[in-house]
């Protein structure tokens, strides 16, 4: 059983990297955004009550965030264990997390506030598939359109200039302090997120004890 946290600023590559470590060690990948954004475009009770905060790039608040992540955890599908990406994203939020959960370790992608600027303006989104692309490492064959499923893409609600500059200072007042209680208990990994993808993975497998990362041909 692995059972890690994922945290870095928005554009750090967290959810990229939590796939590619989820799939090849059959974890479970929990992003809470994910989870939010599911419901807002399903149009739930839950996405309505959330849909205003998201797309704003305001943090929704503690109780909500906490009765997901339960939830989440509380369907345990994760017999060989999980990432979480996106939470904790504040103090309160790991004091509750530490209580109910040991993990093995967190992984954290740092990442310099300019450098997340001009990743995430150019990120964009399948609106049928939900593939990711990003306009200057991962464009898409034909512009505007998705290379897999041919979907419009489009870019995510909070990834402008002014949703952006809000999530850098929440990040940077409540979300870094985070790694301050987590390093008193666990064991934290601090990884330069600047290299390509691969490399990270890399970095994040050998540093961890984990079986080696070996690219599919399209994963460079
Ligand atoms: P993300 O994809 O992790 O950037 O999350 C997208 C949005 O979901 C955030 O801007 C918040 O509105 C909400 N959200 C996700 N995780 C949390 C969290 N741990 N606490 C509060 N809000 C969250």
């Amino acid at each position: 059983m692995r059972k890690y946290v994922i945290m870095g600023v928005q554009g750090s590559g967290k959810g990229t990297q939590s796939k590619l470590l989820a799939t090849d060690l059959d974890l479970v990948h929990i992003s809470v955004g994910d989870i939010f954004r599911w419901h807002v475009k399903n149009h739930t009770k839950l996405g309505a009550q959330v849909r205003r905060l998201v797309a704003a790039g305001e943090l929704v608040g503690d109780d909500l965030v906490e009765d997901v992540v339960s939830d989440r955890l509380h369907l345990h599908d994760w017999n060989y264990g999980f990432v979480i990406d996106g939470f904790p994203r504040n103090r309160r939020q790991t004091e509750f997390f530490l209580e109910s959960y040991d993990i093995d370790g967190v992984i954290h992608l740092d990442l310099s506030d300019d450098e997340v600027r001009r990743r995430v303006l150019a990120r964009r989104l399948c609106s049928r598939c939900g593939m990711d692309y990003n306009l200057i490492a991962h464009r898409p064959e034909v512009d505007g359109r998705c290379d897999v499923c041919g979907g419009e893409l489009v870019t995510r609600a909070d990834d402008t200039p002014d949703a952006l500059a809000r999530r850098l200072a929440d990040y940077r007042t409540k979300t870094d302090p985070v790694l301050e209680l987590f390093r008193r208990k666990e064991y934290v990994l601090t990884i330069d997120a600047r290299a390509d993808k691969a490399s990270v993975q890399q970095t994040i497998r050998t540093r961890f004890g984990l079986p080696p990362y070996t690219p599919l041909p399209d994963a460079g």
